[in-house]
């Protein structure tokens, strides 16, 4: 009854006393390769990016714009060489669907080939543009829960804990990502509610309540929303609840105060997950440097820049086998600290926070404004709620941009917060942007607040 050929189950293809040994998962690491010295994390890097530059040759997208450039894997003799190798950005990656629908010609996996090497394949988000697919294998997944893991361990979540997943199952790798990390890498037992749209608001209080979760995953601004119903409950979200871990997007001091527990910042995206994380120092996200080389490259030239400067993320992730992402610039805006070693103990490179999308700048009359600019500068008001949307429009034969932000009908002195917030952003940006008030919940449709990993700040309605 046997078929030909190795037909392989998803446990059996992974190495696990391999995969732990490159890639030590919590709680082990912060004793280990979190504190390893700056001459070992260097080497091991170089090791692992030399062997992902030769898997990446032989992937088509990768090796035709290598050829172009003249670079070839073998040129890869220091860190330094990495930025002889292309950079490419999701404009390329949306070409290469188009040319080659459905998977375009970036995968390092196939599916064809499930039956010897299991696949999952997850869609990103979609902030901009249409959803791209990515193949994972089970040793990107794993390894992937594994730094996932690092991460909610430094937040707070600590192995047996009960935990929320506020997030969407979709086809969106979130909520299934954080489910890996914490089933199989921390032992958390996860309550699968999905977002407020599959179990109420009210029922996601109730459970994280009765079984004392120590974590609900979801935004920010959803946990404060958890919070106001809490309250309607009757329930304190200080005193009556077990939460240990916050939310890495949101209102950090508000989000603080309301749950009693630390906010530390992270970062990542949908191609390979979670990249960097705060340490207790709260002084930028350590990179996971056994799995990652980032660098930070002008959004228009793509040449590197230096340590501090602000520019867009160029990231190189060095621990998968499947798809490979290989100076991805992702067009996020932030910095590099120069390399130190950190108070925590840690020699492992900082950034800066998230500051914005390089491409979703707006000209306004001379001037370039990044939304999320515009969203901090207006809400520095205690009367507004944490949330805002920003859009650009055109108006005879200029370009506007208009800030709508939340504050509750009753609230006293909303003309004087529209003029406030106007007064503002003029002083800061230098140029005239409209505030528009909504009330609670308004936004709601334009943020994607409670089905979308990312809540959407931007709209340019220009051409509508
Ligand atoms: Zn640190």
């Amino acid at each position: 009854m046997g078929t030909p050929g190795a037909f392989r189950r998803p446990f059996e293809v992974v190495d696990y006393s391999a995969l732990m040994r490159v890639h030590e998962p919590p709680p082990e690491y912060f004793d280990g390769g979190y504190l390893a010295s700056l001459e070992e994390i260097e080497r091991r890097q170089l090791a692992s990016l030399q062997r992902r530059a030769q898997q990446a040759y032989e992937v088509p997208f990768f090796r035709r714009r290598w050829e172009q450039a003249g670079f070839q894997p073998g040129q890869l003799r220091t860190l330094d060489d990495l930025r002889r190798v292309p950079a490419y950005t999701v404009d390329d990656l949306r070409r290469s669907i188009e040319e080659h629908p459905p998977l375009g010609d970036y995968q390092g996996a196939s599916l064809a080939g499930a039956r010897s090497e299991p696949i999952r394949i997850f869609m990103s988000g979609a902030t901009t543009g249409a959803p791209r697919p990515t193949l994972y294998t089970q040793w990107d997944r794993d390894a992937g829960a594994i730094l996932m893991a690092r991460a909610l361990y430094l937040q707070g979540i600590r192995p047996g804990d009960v935990v929320v997943n506020a997030w969407a199952y979709s086809t969106h790798n979130g909520a299934f990502a954080f489910d890996e990390a914490l089933h199989r890498w921390l032992n958390c037992v996860v309550l699968t509610t999905g977002t407020g749209n599959v179990t109420s608001t009210r029922r996601q209080v109730e459970l994280a309540h009765q079984y004392r979760a120590t974590a609900i995953l979801t935004t920010g601004d959803y946990m404060l929303r958890l919070a106001d119903m809490a309250r309607e409950m009757g329930l304190d979200p200080r005193a009556d609840f077990n939460i240990q871990a916050l939310p890495n997007i949101g209102d950090r001091d508000k989000l603080e105060a309301t749950w009693g527990a630390q906010c530390f910042e992270s970062y990542g995206f949908h191609e390979v997950q979670w990249v960097a994380v705060e340490c207790p120092e709260h002084d930028g996200p350590h990179i996971f440097e056994d799995a990652f080389v980032v660098q930070i490259v002008n959004p228009e030239t793509g040449e590197e820049l230096s340590d501090g400067e602000q520019g867009a993320l160029c990231v190189t992730e060095i621990y998968k086998t499947g798809s490979p992402q290989f100076r991805y610039n992702i067009m996020d805006l932030s910095f590099l600290y120069p390399r130190e070693r950190c108070k925590c103990g840690s020699w492992l490179r900082r950034m800066g926070p998230f500051a914005g999308r390089a491409d979703n700048m707006v000209k306004l009359r001379g001037v370039n404004i990044w939304p999320e600019a515009v969203g901090e500068i207006a809400l520095d008001d205690a009367r507004l709620e944490t949330d805002y949307f920003v859009r650009a429009v055109r108006e005879g034969n200029r370009d506007e941009m208009i800030v709508h932000l939340v504050a509750p009908l009753d609230c006293p002195g909303r003309d004087d917060i529209v003029s406030g917030a106007e007064a503002r952003l003029k002083e800061r940006l230098g140029v005239r942007i409209r505030v528009a008030l909504a009330a609670p919940g308004e936004l709601d449709e334009m943020t994607e607040i409670e089905t979308s990993p990312k809540p959407k700040r931007f709209r340019d309605d220009r051409g509508a």
